[in-house]
């Protein structure tokens, strides 16, 4: 298995020489990229190296080790800046996480911008945390959450968009790539263009998309774009919140505290100019330092054929999935192309208890609404299954996914 060619050389992840299962006998296939990307020795080399030679934290002029630290975060953002296709790299907020991304762009700015009666129009595909933020703005200042449905295909309602755009929506958010539906929304260009037309504040979740095919921010309206380091093979505890010029200039610090304030007296404090101003507090030094070796692995291999790689482990996935009586896929519908995952349910048996036998035979699937309810809601599921691929993953971690699948529903017909 290891000797086949993947555009992520397998050599470089010690987790995949694990061997798992009750008997200890299987080897480890992971199948939950989407979740979390696996690490590769490359970036935890680096990590090692970074805290054994330049650990501290962030000051610039306080002493050499200090500046090290200081410009290692600071290539982290110009390096994402060029990654993403920023307009500079003063347009990059870190964070910890997408979450967190999110979580600054709705309320930094809507708590600035929004007052009761304006509408936000959220997406049904989105992961809750470009939800919640917005249903949070509803509780504090009476905004209205106006969806765009997803229907039982799992494809955005055009239709309900339209009315909703009539209503001047005052922002709009859209997940670039959900973490549930394998297909990109065909939908979501339209979609984005008219937002950009009627002057909504355009807010992306870019989580899932930014590890999988290339994104070029400069060629997309948007004003926030958020996602994690570790869904790109970096490590958790690192984000990032990219900026268009209109929307950092209206944004509002979310965290107050040190390293963020240009001015603290007796009377208030005025934030710092830049990204700084929403960067209260020690940051993730080193996992943000390590940020650009994950980023340049991606590149290395091409974020062209890592796209087509997962794509074709995903199709494979996909038909032969659907080929096991009693298995659906979600979203399997003729003239769709798979990405990068895939989800999908095994009638009569419980996500839960399909993911329990996956881990018993060594295969690491997710099971759950992966913190997308609307969208289950939608499709008509409480939860699902799902198998998320990366630039690491082989055509025989399909193979065991299958073969893990078929005994399950084998034992359900049985029993
Ligand atoms: N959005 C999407 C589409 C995701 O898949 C995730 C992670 N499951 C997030 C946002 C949140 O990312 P994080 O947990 O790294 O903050």
């Amino acid at each position: 298995a290891d000797a086949m060619k993947t555009p992520l050389d397998r050599g470089r992840y010690p987790i995949l020489e694990r061997k798992v299962g009750a008997d200890g006998a299987h080897r480890l296939v992971y199948l939950d990229s989407a979740a979390t990307a696996l690490v590769s020795a490359t970036v935890t080399d680096a990590h090692a190296a970074f805290l054994h030679t330049s650990c501290a934290n962030i000051h610039r002029g306080a002493h050499l080790l200090a500046e090290e630290a200081t410009d290692a975060y600071e290539c982290a953002r110009e390096r994402l800046a060029s990654f993403f296709g920023a307009s500079s790299p003063e347009a990059v907020v870190l964070t910890h996480g997408a979450t967190e991304s999110l979580n600054l762009a709705a309320l930094g700015w809507g708590r600035r911008h929004l007052r009761a009666g304006d509408i936000v129009a959220v997406a049904a595909d989105n992961h809750h945390s470009n939800i919640v933020p917005w249903q949070m703005l509803a509780e504090e200042r009476g905004v209205e959450v106006a969806w765009i449905p997803v229907g039982a295909d799992g494809l955005l309602d055009l239709s309900t968009w339209y009315r909703i755009a009539e209503r001047s929506p005052k922002a709009v958010a859209l997940c670039h790539r959900s973490n549930v539906l394998g297909f990109a929304q065909p939908a979501l260009a339209t979609i984005l263009n008219e937002a950009r037309s009627c002057g909504a504040l355009i807010v992306l979740d870019g989580a899932q998309a930014a590890a999988h095919i290339p994104v070029d921010l400069s060629d997309t309206p948007f004003d926030f774009y958020g996602c994690s380091a570790h869904k790109m093979g970096g490590l958790a505890g690192v984000g990032a919140l990219v900026c268009s010029e209109r929307a950092i200039g209206e944004l509002s610090p979310l965290v107050g505290g040190g390293g963020m304030a240009a001015r603290v007296d007796d009377d208030g404090y005025a934030p710092l100019a830049g990204p700084a101003g929403f960067e209260a507090g020690t940051p993730p030094v080193a996992a943000a330092a390590v940020w650009p070796v994950a980023i340049d692995l991606l590149e290395a291999a091409g974020l062209d054929t890592l796209a087509a790689h997962v794509s074709v482990l995903a199709e494979a996935a996909r038909h032969r999935l659907a080929s096991i009586p009693g298995v659906r896929v979600i979203g399997d519908e003729p003239g769709r192309a798979f990405e990068s995952l895939v989800s999908f349910t095994v009638d009569g048996v419980h996500p839960h208890d399909v993911s329990q036998h996956l881990s018993n035979a060594g295969v690491m699937v997710r099971a759950g609404h992966h913190c997308a309810k609307p969208l289950h809601r939608a499709l008509g599921l409480k939860a699902s299954l799902r198998a998320s691929f990366g630039g690491y993953s082989a055509d025989d971690d399909v193979d065991a996914l299958v073969a893990a699948v078929e005994e399950r529903c084998e034992k359900r017909r049985t029993c």
